[in-house]
């Protein structure tokens, strides 16, 4: 949560939180949440992602910036919803991931972290491939490909995937 930003009607978000949230039952404690340097909180997106956590951007009075969560499917509910039951509640990011067959050695790490599922295998070629129209283009599956096989290219160039949100 980016606790000290200021609100577009005034105000920080904390305070906003706080009053929302004073005297009921699951108040959370604000004085152990931690407040990160921009480095600590980068870092800690590249350990989500080697975890399979797949970051998402949530507006809370679009385009306000809110937060930024970090969690897989089985934890998020809006994650859940959107893949799993095709009742979007979220938008897919700008971007489409690809992989080159050229250098993918086939180890299959890719498809392990991937909270949306595109990714296959093939035995005939031993080689992974995404189907970019279930591809949400977190780009998480990058982070564990020794090969460096991944890239994320434009939605807006992808034939089968450009008007995909
Ligand atoms: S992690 Fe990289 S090398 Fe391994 S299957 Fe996926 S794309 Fe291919
Ligand atoms: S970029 Fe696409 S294929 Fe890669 S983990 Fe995200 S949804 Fe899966």
């Amino acid at each position: 949560m980016l606790w000290n930003q200021p609100c577009p009607n005034g105000g920080r978000l904390v305070e906003i939180f706080r009053s929302l949230t004073r005297g009921s039952p699951g108040e959370p404690d604000l004085m152990r949440f931690e407040t990160l340097s921009k480095d600590e909180a980068i870092s800690a997106f590249r350990q989500h992602e080697h975890e399979g956590l797949c970051h998402t951007v949530w507006t809370f009075y679009t385009p306000f910036i809110a937060g930024i969560c970090n969690c897989d499917r089985s934890d998020c509910l809006a994650m859940r919803s959107t893949v799993t039951h095709a009742v979007p509640v979220m938008f897919r990011a700008e971007y489409v991931a690809k992989i080159a067959p050229e250098e993918c050695t086939g180890c299959r790490e890719c498809m392990r972290l991937c909270s949306s599922a595109p990714i296959t295998f093939s035995p005939s070629n031993k080689k992974t491939v995404i189907d970019q129209r279930w591809c949400y283009g977190c780009g998480i599956c990058r982070s564990v490909c020794k090969k460096d096989a991944i890239h994320l290219e434009d939605r807006a160039t992808s034939p089968i995937a450009a008007a995909l949100w």
